[in-house]
Order: structure tokens, then sequence, then C-alpha cells
């Protein structure tokens, strides 16, 4: 993980060392340059007024009649003129030292009566002082200096050239002054440490500032890093665990569907013969049977075993179309005709009951691509069901027709007792019944609307129910265009 707080320590500490450094050199400097100007400033002042008291005078002597070693100055009475008014001029300044030179750099007086007769002329600033004909200063630590009042130790001497210019601008002459800045690089001295001192306070407050915030954001990130992980492994373990559970139930769905088929499959053989053989003794069909109770038997007998190979074969088709196995045999369907079938097939039942059963359906209906069993199984499931829970006197619709997208819409409608809305979803569960059921009926196992569904998506359309209870309820079935197929009419033959 990226180490932020480290990183920031470093690379923020590191900077603002650096920025500290900086400005305390710089600050320094720039007050040197700005206090050697201004004592270099206050020697010009003073080379001109010693230039208007010395040069009147002593300009020959300097320029031309001046001898060139020490001893022969030392011991001529303009060095000792010059001096004095030198010490005069001089009094009450930090000025220390002077020298006049000569043009060529011989050192024609110095306070300092022992340096007459030096040259100075290799000295680069002198040099470029003459060149220029400009004040050139610099500043130097001097160990010890013979002063114009005595020995000095340890000064911070600021040291200016300044040519004297004659009437037509060239240099005659040059001072020399040494000025005792001492006082003033202690005053630096001071104000840089003053400086680093505060420095170093901000800065440290500063850095003590960014380091909070930075840990602070750091320890979020972190800890947001950590929920964030924590969270993704709690994902992927749950995720993980769902899918097992998938699995399982995917595992445990399939073994029951085949448990169902097997069953189902084993049941019908022996129903079969109870179903046949309770017929035969009902329509006494080997001689009569005396006792009307065992005729009423049979006949339980034969009615119970209707139901239960209706459940079964119910139950089987549901575990088929649940394992996937459910295949649908296609066939071009005359749709009109099939419904018309399963009309007549539940006609004489609603009108035992007293209940109209009327077809809805245009006369250019298309025909139908699916499974004709199905099919019907799908429209008698529906009709059953309107038919049980319609009281008498009402009526049952099965109607028909093609909509705007070509598809195929078939719709049973009865004004039955309809379903509460609570119902309308459970109720296409397998075993599921709306409540109440049996005060209106008296047989049913709960898989018609399920198995209708599963049906009718196979087919590739969708089951909708809509009811009103009290009113009744419609069941509509939604097919894709491609189930429907319309045969283009015959154009009349033009001439
Ligand atoms: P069954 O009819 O065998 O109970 P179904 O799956 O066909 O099973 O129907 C489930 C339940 O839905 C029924 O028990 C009934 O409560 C309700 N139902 C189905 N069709 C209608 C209908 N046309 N009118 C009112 N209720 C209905």
């Amino acid at each position: 993980m990226f180490r932020l707080l480290r990183y920031f320590s470093l690379a923020s500490g590191i900077a603002l060392l650096a920025v500290g450094l900086i400005l305390v050199v710089v600050y320094r400097q720039t007050s040197f340059n700005g206090m050697v100007e201004g004592v270099e400033r206050e020697n010009v002042a003073l080379s001109r007024a010693l230039a208007n008291s010395i040069w009147p005078r002593f300009a020959e002597y300097v320029k031309t009649n001046a001898p060139g070693e020490g001893p022969a100055l030392r011991g001529r009475a303009e060095s000792t003129g010059i001096d004095s008014v030198t010490r005069k001029l001089t009094t009450g300044l930090n000025v220390v030292k002077v020298r006049l030179y000569r043009r060529d750099g011989l050192t024609v007086y110095s306070s300092d009566f022992s340096e007459m007769g030096t040259n100075a002329s290799q000295d680069p600033i002198f040099a470029r002082s003459v060149r220029e004909a400009r004040p050139a200063s610099q500043v130097r630590l001097a160990a010890s200096i013979t002063g114009i009042n005595g020995n000095l130790k340890d000064r911070r001497i600021v040291k200016s050239y300044l040519p004297i210019l004659g009437p037509n601008g060239t240099v005659e002459g040059v001072f020399e002054l040494y000025s005792d800045a001492t006082d003033n690089a202690a005053t630096i001295a001071q104000r840089v440490t003053f400086l680093s001192i505060g420095l170093v306070w901000a800065f440290g407050l500063l850095y003590g500032v960014l380091f909070i915030i930075v840990r602070r954001a750091d320890m979020f990130i972190k800890r947001q890093y950590y929920d964030l992980h924590q969270d993704v492994s709690d994902r992927l373990e749950s995720e993980s665990h769902l899918l097992r559970t998938l699995e399982q139930a995917e595992t445990a769905n399939t073994a029951k569907s085949q448990f169902l088929a097997h069953m189902s499959h084993e049941l019908r053989t022996p129903l079969n013969s109870i179903i046949g053989f309770s017929e035969v003794m009902t329509q006494e069909v080997f001689g009569t049977i005396d006792n009307p109770q065992y005729l009423e038997y049979a006949g339980d007998i034969h009615a119970s075993g209707k139901h239960l190979l209706c459940l079964i074969n119910e139950i089987l088709d549901l575990s088929k179309v649940e394992a996937g196995a459910m295949e649908i045999n296609e066939q071009t369907i005359n749709l009109a005709d099939a419904m018309r079938e399963c009309e007549a097939m539940m006609k004489d039942e609603a009108k035992k009951i007293g209940i109209g059963l009327t077809l809805a359906m245009p006369n250019d209906l298309p025909d139908f691509r699916g499974d004709p069993l199905r099919l019907k199984q799908i429209f008698l499931n529906l009709l059953s069901n309107a038919l049980k829970f319609t009281p008498p006197g009402g009526t049952i619709t099965l109607g028909a027709n093609q909509n705007e997208a070509g598809g195929i819409q078939i719709a049973v409608a009865d004004t039955g007792i309809g379903i509460a809305a609570a119902d309308l979803n459970r109720i296409l569960l397998p075993f599921e019944q709306a409540d109440g059921f049996l005060e209106h009926s008296d047989s049913g196992t709960g898989l018609g609307l399920a198995l209708t569904k599963s049906l009718t998506e196979l087919h590739g359309g969708k089951l909708s129910l809509t009811s009103d209870p009290g009113a009744g309820t419609t069941v509509t079935l939604n097919f894709p265009p491609e189930r429907a197929l319309t045969t283009q009419p015959e154009l009349p033959l033009g001439r």
C-alpha cells in the first residue's frame, strides 16, 4: 500500500528545509550587499571631502613629485600634511585607514606610514576602479589592522577604491578607504539568526499542521481500504455461497422432477386399470349389480380415479417443464377449429350449470404454429377454471384475434367470482389456490394455471391475469407474431 505519511514527512521536511535555507542565504546576501553599497556611498562622500581638502594642495606632489620609495615618502613633509588633514576629516567616523595612490598604484600616502611606497597595481579591484574610473568595494575579514587610532583585531572591513578625477575626466589618483563594518555585520548576523529562528517556528508549525492533516487523511484512506477489502471478500464469499446454494437447489430440483416423473409414470399404469374396471362396473357390462350402494361406490371410484389421473398427468407435465424436458410438437393448427372443438367439449357441462359459453373471433383469424395437444390443454384448463368459478347465469367467452404487431391474443373471460388482487401472482405458482376457493369449488389441484403458464411460455407467449372480484376474470395469452401463420388472400386475376 502507498505509504502516504512516510513520503509526505520526508518530502515536505526536505522541501521546507530547502526553502528555509534559501530564504536565509538570500536574506543574508541581500543585507550584506545593501550594507556594502551604503558604506561605499559614505566613502564616496568622504573621499570627495578628502579630495577637496588635499588635492588643491598636494595634487602635483602626488602625481609627479613624490619619491618612489617608502623611507623617502615617510620623510616628506607632504606626507605629514596629508595625514593631518585625513585625521581631521575622519574623526568620529568608522573609517579606520586611508591610503592615497598615484595613478600607477604607488602608495604615496597611508595612515599606516609603514605601507607607504608599496604598489597596488596588481590588485584587480584597484585596477578595475582605475580602468572604469568608478568606485569599487570589497568586504573582507581583517584579523589585525593598524588603524588611524591604533591597532584593531578581527574586524569586518569594507574597503573602497575611490578614483580622483581630473577636469577632463581622467583618473589622477585613487583614495582607498577602510571602513569598519563589524557592527553592521553583527546586526545583519543577528537579524539572520532571528529570521532563522522565526522560520524554524513558522515552518515547524506548518509542518505540524500538515502532518496532522495528512495523518488523518492517511488513516481515513487506510480504513476505507480495509473496509472495502473486507466488503469485497464478504461479497465474494456470499456470492460463492449463493452459487453453491443455487447448484444444490438446482440438483435437488432436478432430482425432484425426475422422482415425480418416475412416480407419475408408475402410478398411471395401475390407475388406468382402476378407471377402466370401475367404468366397466358402473356400466354393468358383465351383469347387473344388485346393491345400488355398490354401483354408487363404483361411480365414485371411477370419478376419483379420473381426478387422480388428471392430477398425475399435470404433475408429470409440470416436472417435465421444470426439468426442461418438455418438447412441443410444432404443427400448423387451424386456431378457429381448435377453439370450436374445445367449446364443443365444454358446452354440455356449461349448459348443465346454466352458464353461457360463447366464441369470439374474426373470420380471418390466422393459423397458429404450435403443439395442437398442448394448445387444447391450455384452452381446456382455462375453460374448466372459468366453469368452476362462475356461478349459474354467468357467461364465459373464449376469444382470439391478431393484434396490430401481428401477434396472436387469446383470452378466456368469465363473469365469475374473480380473484382478489393479493392472490393474482400467487395462484400462478404450482399448488397455489386463492383463499376461500373451497366455498366455490369442490375439486382442484392448484396446478392448472401454473401448467398453462409454462405451456404458453414454451410457445414464446405470455400469460396475464386481470380480475375484478365479484365481476369476473380474464386470462389473456399473448403469442409473438412468429406464431401467426397468415395466408395471403388470393388476388383476383386482372385481365
Ligand atoms: P385449480 O383450479 O386446480 O385449483 P389452477 O392452477 O387452475 O388450479 O387455479 C389456481 C387457483 O386460481 C384456483 O384454485 C382459483 O382459486 C383461482 N382461479 C383460477 N381460475 C379462476 C377463475 N377463472 N376465476 C376465479 N378464480 C380462478
